[in-house]
C-alpha cells in the first residue's frame, strides 16, 4: 500500500512484571484503546525487559505474567482484529537490532539515561542496555510516533539520537519518532506518597501505594480511603496540594468530566466525600475489565492463538526491515546485498 494511504504506525508496550495499575490504565492502556482506529497499532508484552534482574522473577512466573498482561491488554479494550498484540521475545529481530544499536551507542550516553535499579544488587549490563532495546522496539517498526506518558519523554529523545547516529554511520533508514504525549491524567502519583509516580515496583512492596487492575473492591476502598492528603479542605485542580490534586486528576481521567464540573460537584465537600466518589468510580471502571480478564485468562488456548497471530504479523513487518538494516551495516544477508 502506498505510504500516504497507510495509517501512521505506533508501537507501545509494558514489561510483564509486578501488577498493572490504575496509573498504567489512565496513562497508557486507555489511550492505546482510543488510538486503535486512528493508527496502525502494535502492542507488545515486553518480556525481554523482565529478565534484566534475573533474581527478581523466575521463568515460570515470567511465563504466567506474560499471559496475565496480554489478557489485561485485551480486557481493557485492545481489539486483536484492529491491533497487533504480541510477545516481544517471539520476534527475534528485536534482539538483533538491539545488538546493532548497542554497538553504535557510546557508553557515556547510556550512563546518562536515568534508570532506577530495581535489583538492589547492582546494575546488570541488561539494565544499562534497556534504552537500546527500547530504541530497537521503536526503530524496528519504522514508526513516526510513540505514545508515551510524560515520564518517558527522555527515552524518545534517546531514540532520536540513536536514529540520527545510525543514519549518519550507515544509511538513512531510521525515522526519528515524535513523542505523542497524552494530555489528560498523564501521570498518576502514588496514593501513599504523591511525590513519586505510581509504580509497579514500589506497589509490589508498599501496600496502599497503588490500585492494581485486578484488586478487589475492598483493596480499592482501603487504598483510596487511606490516600495521603493535606490537613486543609481545598478541592481545586489549581490550589489543592499534591495528594488531593492526584485524586482529582484520577477522577478527571476516569470520569471524563471537565475540571470545572468536578470542582462544582465537590465544592465545599470534604476530602472524605471526594475519596468515596473516587472509590465508586474506580470500582465501576475496573469491574467490567476484571470480568473480561477472567473470561480471557481462563481460555489459555484462545489467548495463545491471539499472541501467535500477533507475533506472525509483527514478524512480517520486522523481518524484511531487519534484513535491510543488516545489509546496511555490512552483514551478508539472504536478500540482495548492497554491493
Ligand atoms: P510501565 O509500568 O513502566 O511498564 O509503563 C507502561 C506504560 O504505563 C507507559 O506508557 C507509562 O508511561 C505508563 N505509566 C506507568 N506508570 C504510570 C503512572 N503512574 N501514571 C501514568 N502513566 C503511567
Amino acid at each position: 500500500m502506498p505510504a500516504e494511504q497507510r495509517r501512521k504506525r505506533i508501537v507501545s508496550g509494558s514489561q510483564p512484571t509486578g501488577t498493572l495499575h490504575i496509573g498504567n490504565y489512565v496513562g497508557a492502556l486507555k489511550s492505546w484503546v482510543g488510538n486503535q482506529d486512528q493508527y496502525e497499532c502494535l502492542f507488545l508484552v515486553a518480556d525481554m525487559y523482565a529478565i534484566k534482574n534475573p533474581e527478581a522473577i523466575d521463568a515460570a512466573k515470567l511465563r504466567e505474567k506474560t499471559l496475565e498482561f496480554a489478557a489485561l491488554f485485551l480486557a481493557c479494550g485492545i481489539d486483536p482484529n484492529k491491533s497487533t498484540i504480541f510477545i516481544q521475545s517471539q520476534v527475534p529481530a528485536h534482539a538483533q537490532l538491539a545488538w546493532v544499536l548497542s554497538c553504535l551507542t557510546p557508553l557515556e550516553r547510556l550512563q546518562r539515561q536515568v534508570y532506577e535499579s530495581e535489583s538492589g544488587g547492582g546494575v546488570s549490563t541488561g539494565l544499562l542496555l534497556l534504552p537500546v532495546l527500547l530504541a530497537a522496539d521503536i526503530l524496528l517498526y519504522d514508526t513516526g510516533f510513540v505514545p508515551i506518558g510524560e515520564d518517558q519523554r527522555q527515552h524518545v529523545e534517546f531514540v532520536s539520537y540513536i536514529a540520527r547516529r545510525f543514519n549518519s554511520l550507515y544509511a538513512p533508514l531510521m525515522k526519528s519518532p515524535q513523542p505523542l504525549i497524552r494530555k489528560k491524567g498523564t501521570l498518576i502519583m502514588g496514593l501513599d506518597d504523591p511525590t513519586v509516580k505510581m509504580s509497579k515496583s514500589i506497589g509490589a512492596t508498599r501496600k496502599g501505594h497503588m490500585i492494581g487492575l485486578l484488586d478487589s473492591a475492598g483493596d480499592i476502598k482501603n487504598a483510596i480511603m487511606s490516600a495521603a492528603t493535606d490537613p486543609g479542605n481545598t478541592i481545586s485542580f489549581k490550589h489543592s496540594k499534591a495528594g488531593v490534586k492526584n485524586l482529582l486528576v484520577l477522577y478527571e481521567a476516569l470520569s471524563g468530566m471537565s475540571r470545572a464540573d468536578i470542582e462544582k460537584e465537590l465544592k465545599d465537600k470534604s476530602y472524605e466525600l471526594l475519596k468515596k466518589h473516587l472509590v465508586d468510580l474506580v470500582a465501576d471502571t475496573l469491574r467490567p475489565i476484571q470480568q473480561k480478564y477472567y473470561q480471557i485468562r481462563d481460555n489459555t488456548d484462545y489467548l495463545e492463538a491471539i499472541l501467535a497471530t500477533g507475533a506472525e504479523h509483527a514478524r512480517k513487518i520486522a523481518d524484511p526491515r531487519i534484513e535491510m538494516i543488516k545489509g546496511a551495516v555490512g552483514f551478508r544477508t539472504g536478500a540482495k546485498n548492497l554491493d
